[in-house]
């Protein structure tokens, strides 16, 4: 390949292959030379970049496919998101007999690709901010690969916290949720219990015991930490029991769970429940993004509502990333698409 002195060269302007000069220190200055393949890395530069592959990221790449943008999208580490973790989803729209996490995901995956939406596995392990509007966000992907966009939407969704001990995982779908809205409807007239004392765990625990047999609340601490509408609500459902000052130490059961092993003043006994589930609060996956993109004190990322843009132009974030409230697929979807609008009236505005 022959290059000039320039140390950029740009072959197309969107969603093209760019040759990109890197550390040429031997090359000296002068004229036209040819450059050996491995001093070259290749770099894409696109119009709008998705990373995450949950409700949020996948409409978001459906609305910029159909706005003609070529989205380019990042899966990351868990290809579909959270979703694909729950069992049978019976509140997204649209499917009256309900759907599993797994179909609902694989049908938006394979709409936004349909559409036109090069989808890409891939974790997003840097991201440098534009400066400014007339420049791209260099997004690297993998550790490696490095794209160009003008546009971003982050819709890297939020984790739940576990309680980090191994039988958690033993029985992950089997009795062990972190959310009661997506499985509670499985426990009905069953024993329960949600471990926490804040305003989820309260929320969760009405939602189950309007459904369930009884419902036990773990407490840490010998206080909730809810707000007091919401420890009014809960004491004033009967069948709702507050287990203080106790911990999980365990499950057990042959299939699923058949109970915990409690500890409450140093002393373990065992709670026979179907269903454990857990609402010790949620952590948004924004730690790459961060000091640059501003985040509440909790790390979800703050957008300018209505839209879902951020501090940094032409960075648009969507999902539970940004959502310390509500959570649903289909509220991330929803902003989603708000997302992919508010990027394309970007564009448009350039
Ligand atoms: P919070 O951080 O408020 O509460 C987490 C709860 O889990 C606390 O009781 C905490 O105990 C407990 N906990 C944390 N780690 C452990 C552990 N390892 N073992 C046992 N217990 C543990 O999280 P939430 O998700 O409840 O709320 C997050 C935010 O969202 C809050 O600001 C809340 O107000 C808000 N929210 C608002 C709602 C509403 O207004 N309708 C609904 C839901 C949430 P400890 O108290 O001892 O630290």
């Amino acid at each position: 390949m022959v290059v000039s002195d320039n140390s950029f060269i740009f072959a197309c302007v969107n969603h093209a292959l760019v040759v990109e000069l890197v550390d040429t220190p031997d090359l000296g200055s002068g004229a036209a030379r040819r450059v050996s393949s491995s001093l070259i890395r290749r770099t894409m530069k696109v119009k709008i970049l998705i990373i995450g592959s949950g409700p949020a990221g996948y409409t978001a790449a459906i609305y910029a496919s159909r706005s003609g943008l070529s989205p380019v999208l990042f899966e990351g580490s868990q290809p579909g998101g959270q979703l694909t973790q729950t069992t049978e989803i019976e509140n997204f729209p649209g499917y009256p007999d309900g759907i599993t996490g797994d179909e609902l995901m694989d049908d938006l995956r394979r709409q936004a690709e349909r559409l036109g939406t090069d989808i890409r596995a891939g974790v997003v392990t840097k991201v440098e901010f534009a400066r400014d509007s007339a420049s791209c966000h260099r997004v690297t992907i993998d550790d490696s690969e490095v794209i160009e966009t003008q546009t971003l939407i982050i819709s890297t969704g939020a984790s739940a916290k576990y309680l980090g001990i191994a039988d958690e995982k033993k029985y992950a779908g089997l009795g062990v949720s972190a959310c009661a809205t997506c499985d509670g409807f499985f426990y009905r007239k069953k024993d329960v219990a949600v471990v926490g004392g804040g305003d989820t765990a309260c929320e969760e625990a009405q939602y189950l015991a309007s459904l369930c047999n009884k419902v036990y609340m773990i407490v840490r601490r010998d206080v909730l930490r809810a707000s007091d509408a919401m420890q009014q609500k809960v004491r004033n459902t009967d069948n709702i029991e507050i287990l203080w000052k106790s911990q999980v130490r365990g499950l057990y059961g042959e299939d699923g769970v058949e109970g915990a092993i409690v500890e409450t003043d140093g002393q373990t006994s065992k709670l026979a429940i179907s269903g454990l589930f857990l609402a010790i609060g949620h952590h948004p996956n924004s730690e790459l993004f961060r000091p640059e993109l501003e985040c509440d004190n909790e790390g979800y990322i703050i957008v300018k509502h209505p839209t879902t843009a951020t501090n940094i132009p032409g960075v648009f974030a969507c999902g539970d990333v940004a959502d310390p409230i509500y959570r649903q697929a289909i509220s991330a979807a929803g902003s989603g698409c708000h997302a992919a609008m508010d990027a394309k009236r970007y564009l448009d505005s350039l």
